[in-house]
């Protein structure tokens, strides 16, 4: 058997593989089995990533907050003959057409390389730290659920530590939607514990290089989130570009000096770095240039490497009809997913047709702290308690989507038992 190779079992690869798995009957016919590839045997739901950083020990342990962020790449599988790898890609061969999985101490070494016929990458996008010196040794991100958990358990511990009146300072370096969502939400979990009783003194402060928060965003959403923001007390420091980190220090371009006791880095993404070392044509934030078939673009078109590579999510670039580049979102990667899988099938049943990826105005939900999010969809935006209803349905819509309802539905529900005490206040 030939194979076709997923690799990421994120929003994107994870729907390529669905979609592929729907046809596996045919393909094998062909001669050709699906293969999915990730590092983590598990898929994320990143968007409840920030609840899970504010989520106290004592409302949920550690399983319960994995099991309903995450879910078993096996189990939402099971029924189709896809093979599943667990292992951290860190090559991938075009010449030879091979990807190179990482040492593992129980393979044997013929499973450390795995040949393709199709490929398709989805591996996503890592966080950026644009080289400020300092940021990354001391920053924590939030890109995982053990990022998460990490920021959950810092939070914690300082403040649990932490003696009456003592400060304890939090600053957020970039307010794009991931900054300021958890903003809002360590804000509302540090005014619960303080009614819990905790007595030291704490602060949020936001910053951004930008001359507001959610830059690019429009400007009825920024008011709202702004006004939110405030309501709950952050601190919003703009147009303020972050020039070094030492050891408790943020150091501003205009010469402002941020002091932390916790830091942590929103303030961009890059493209998964397996991608720097291909031969693809790079655009913005090293993600590759893709036409709208979703084909990787090589930067010489004359290298010779096999049947199509289809890129898939963030490590992409599409640009709109503006030419804007489409936003790094989950929609856009289940979308993908969907037609390069699409394309693939085609490919391998020698049909002319092709489906292209029409870039379009994505719907968006921004959780702004508690039972409060922004919405947006078409022109119609919804904020507050209505915003955050919204929210719990999409993220049942999705889990609805890629495993049986009465499943999907338990793990919503858990989720939302956890939840609804982590966003006790309004
Ligand atoms: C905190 C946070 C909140 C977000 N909230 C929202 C939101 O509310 N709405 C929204 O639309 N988007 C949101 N996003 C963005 C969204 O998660 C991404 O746009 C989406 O995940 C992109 O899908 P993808 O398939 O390209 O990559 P991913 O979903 O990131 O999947 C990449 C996969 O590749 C795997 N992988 C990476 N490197 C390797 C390797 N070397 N070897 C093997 N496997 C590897 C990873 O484990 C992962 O499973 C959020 C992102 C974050 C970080």
């Amino acid at each position: 058997m030939k194979r076709i190779v997923i690799l990421g079992a994120g929003f994107g690869g994870l729907r390529a593989a669905i979609v592929l798995g729907k046809k596996s009957r045919e393909l094998r016919n062909k001669g050709y089995q699906i293969t999915l590839i990730d590092k983590n045997n598990y898929h994320t739901y990143t968007p409840l990533l920030y609840e899970i950083s504010t989520t106290s020990k004592e409302t949920a342990n550690y399983l319960d907050l994995k099991s309903v962020t995450t879910y078993s790449v096996e189990g939402v599988l099971l029924g189709f003959p896809i093979e599943f790898i667990q292992g951290e890609v860190i090559n991938i061969d075009l010449l030879n057409k091979k990807i190179q999985l990482a040492d593992q101490p129980a393979a044997a070494a013929s499973a450390r390389q795995v040949e393709y016929e199709y490929l398709l990458i989805a591996l996503g996008a890592e966080t950026n730290f644009f080289g400020i010196p300092g940021l990354q040794e001391n920053a924590l991100e939030l890109k995982s659920l053990n990022d998460a958990l990490k920021i959950r358990d810092t939070v914690w511990e300082m403040v649990e530590g932490a003696a009456t009146d003592e400060a304890v300072d939090i600053v957020i370096g970039g307010a794009g939607s991931t900054g300021v969502e958890l903003a809002g939400e360590i804000q509302e979990w540090i005014s619960q514990m303080r009614k819990e009783g905790h007595r030291c003194r704490t602060s949020v402060t936001l910053v951004d290089a930008a001359s507001t928060i959610l830059n690019g965003f429009e400007p009825k959403i920024i008011n709202r989130a702004t006004a939110r923001l405030k309501k709950l007390g952050t601190n919003i420091l703009t147009a303020e570009k972050v020039s070094k980190v030492e050891n408790g220090k943020v150091f501003l371009e205009s010469g402002k000096i941020a002091s932390y006791d916790i830091l942590i880095w929103t303030g961009g993404v890059k493209a998964n770095s397996i991608i720097d070392k291909l031969p693809f044509k790079k655009e913005k934030q090293g993600r590759v240039g893709v036409a709208d078939e979703l084909l990787c673009a090589l930067e010489n078109p004359d290298l010779e490497v096999g049947n199509k590579i289809y890129g898939i999510g963030d490590i992409v670039c599409v640009h709109d009809s503006r030419g804007r580049p489409v936003p790094m979102v989950a929609r856009a990667a289940i979308i993908q997913g969907t037609i390069a899988a699409k394309n693939t099938i085609n490919d391998i049943n020698g049909r002319k047709l092709r489906f292209r990826y029409n870039p379009k105005e994505y719907p968006y939900i921004i959780p702004i702290g508690g039972k409060y999010a922004i919405a947006k969809i078409g022109p119609i935006i919804i904020s507050g308690f209505f915003g955050w209803i919204l929210k719990g349905l999409v993220e049942l819509n999705y889990l609805d989507s890629i495993m049986p309802l009465q499943r999907a539905l338990k793990i919503w529900l858990k989720g939302l038992k956890i939840f609804i005490q982590n966003d006790r206040l309004g």
